[in-house]
């Protein structure tokens, strides 16, 4: 089927057996490779010769020698809500691998039928949320956000119900760690501390492996310090892209700091602060603007999680960590989509002046910062023109030009920089929807055409300018079901 460099290891099944169940995959029928992620199979360290041949194990039909599926079994917050019942529904851990390079990836199989934590579920996951979830990751990985990965998905000829009668589809996740917040909710609040122990000197031992020579007391603080700065680092680069993430549960909350659980996700067309992307969130709990803070609160989760093990005043103090490293990273993030190095005390004003300004005049987020990174090559219009009234884009521009004298670096120089960290392309909610509109028609084609642009996001591609494009009247505020 294909050489293998990689060495299998299932480092999970070392955890106590209430972690998980054992499971088999319920088979889907008829099974059509639909998308294969041949370069990031490279990273794994092994080469497909005939992609089809993944489509058995894809559709669970099939297991390679060494593959033990399991579903994890995790709790967490839903909408401030703890459930006790959570854990993979509908997913299956399949084993992990150890790339050439050294790196660690977790396989999981969505949609691979009932567990034992599937509670009313049916265990599948249709094909549009599945293409939804395969872009939406390899886009987030292509802007240099950190994200569970998409090796690759099929389609089955079982249908699946829904609001309608969909079909099904299964995708192959990949990445470094499935372990959520909520496994430590799980281990706090059902098995004691000495599962809890076990459980976080495992993600030690396979995450933070630098961390492992310190005394347990400074290991344990440095770690939850640590998972406190990624968290918030990770939701300062979503606020930098506008990206909503829609269900941030402490169940989707991934303890080394990955995007993970695509659902009714939404990268922001026209600027508004208050975007809800999910539609079942009637209390606008997981608004844009309300993400920084929803990161803090579930880090509060996982906080009295480790109470067990840890000592308050330690675990406060990681806590703490949350604000700084947001609000470095956030600033940071902000300044290079600014083009702005040298430093001046009116910058945080600006940012927040400017965000207000996108917000009153819904203009288009990524089209207006991509228009500054070539203002000096393409003039302000491409700016200008996003704004109903130009003259409101005039005094800012105005105020942005003064900035920029207190630069000393030249404009190509800074454009350039400006270029690689202010997409061009994103994932649209309605470019996702033409290409799932076709390939459940059969067709996948358009998919993958939209997939090789996101995998380039910053780079002009001028042959792709359509999916550059505003998003027409129909696509802007377009109800993604969550049901996915
Ligand atoms: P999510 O909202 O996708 O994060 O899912 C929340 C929980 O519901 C997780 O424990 C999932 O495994 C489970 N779940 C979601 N969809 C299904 C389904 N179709 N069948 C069984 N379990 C599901
Ligand atoms: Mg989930």
């Amino acid at each position: 089927m294909s050489k293998n460099s990689f060495q299998v290891e299932h480092r999970y099944l070392e955890l106590p057996d209430s972690f998980y169940s054992r499971v088999q995959p319920s088979p889907l029928s008829e099974p059509r490779m639909v998308c294969f992620n041949q370069a990031l199979a490279s990273d794994m360290g092994f080469l497909v010769r005939d992609e089809n041949d993944w489509a058995a194990i894809g559709a669970g039909a099939e297991l390679l020698e060494g593959m033990d599926p399991v579903a994890m079994k995790y709790t967490g917050h839903q909408f401030g809500m703890y459930n006790p019942e959570l854990g993979d529904g509908r997913g299956l851990l399949l084993w992990e691998t150890v790339g050439p390079d050294g790196t660690r990836w977790d396989w999981h199989l969505k949609g691979a039928g009932t567990t034992p934590y599937s509670r009313f579920g049916d265990g599948r996951a249709v094909l549009r949320s599945t293409i939804r979830e395969y872009l939406c990751s390899e886009a987030m990985h292509g802007l240099g956000i950190p994200t569970t990965r998409a090796l690759f998905m099929i389609s089955a000829k079982d249908p699946v119900r829904r609001e309608s009668i969909e079909t099904a589809a299964a995708l192959m996740r990949v990445a470094k760690s499935h372990i959520r917040f909520g496994h430590f909710e799980f281990a706090a609040h059902h098995e004691g501390p000495e599962a809890l122990k076990t459980l976080l000197e495992h993600v030690i031992a396979l995450h933070f492996p630098h961390l492992i020579s310190l005394p347990e007391e400074q290991r344990y603080a440095r770690w939850f310090e640590e998972v406190v700065e990624r968290t918030a680092r990770l939701i300062a680069k979503w606020q930098a892209v506008g990206f909503c993430h829609g269900v941030m549960n402490s169940d989707n909350m991934s303890i080394i700091g990955d995007t993970f659980d695509y659902g009714p996700f939404a990268f922001l067309d026209d600027f508004d602060a208050g975007f809800v992307c999910n539609h079942s969130d009637h209390e606008g709990r997981y608004a844009y603007n309300r993400q920084p803070q929803v990161g803090f609160i579930n880090c509060q989760y996982l906080a009295n999680a480790l109470l067990p093990i840890m000592d308050e005043d330690t675990v406060r103090r990681g806590l703490r960590r949350y604000e700084t490293a947001y609000n470095e990273h956030f600033k940071h993030q902000m300044l290079a989509k600014l083009g702005l190095e040298e430093a001046d005390g009116s910058d945080m004003g600006l940012i927040m002046d400017t965000f207000s300004m996108l917000h009153e005049h819904r203009v288009d987020y990524t089209r207006f910062f991509r228009g500054l990174s070539n203002l000096h090559d393409h003039g302000t219009a491409p700016v200008r023109d996003l704004f109903a009234d130009r003259s409101v884009a005039d005094e800012w521009l105005e105020r942005y030009e003064a900035r920029l004298q207190k630069e000393t670096r030249g404009h190509d120089e800074r454009e350039y920089a400006m270029r690689r960290v202010n997409p061009k392309y994103i994932l649209r909610n309605y470019l996702a929807q033409q290409v799932i509109l076709e390939a459940q028609n059969g067709d996948y084609e358009p998919m993958k055409e939209l997939l090789k642009v996101l995998e380039k996001p910053f780079d002009e591609q001028p042959e792709y300018e359509k999916y550059a494009a505003l998003p027409p009247d129909w696509g802007k505020h377009l109800n993604i079901s969550c049901s996915s």
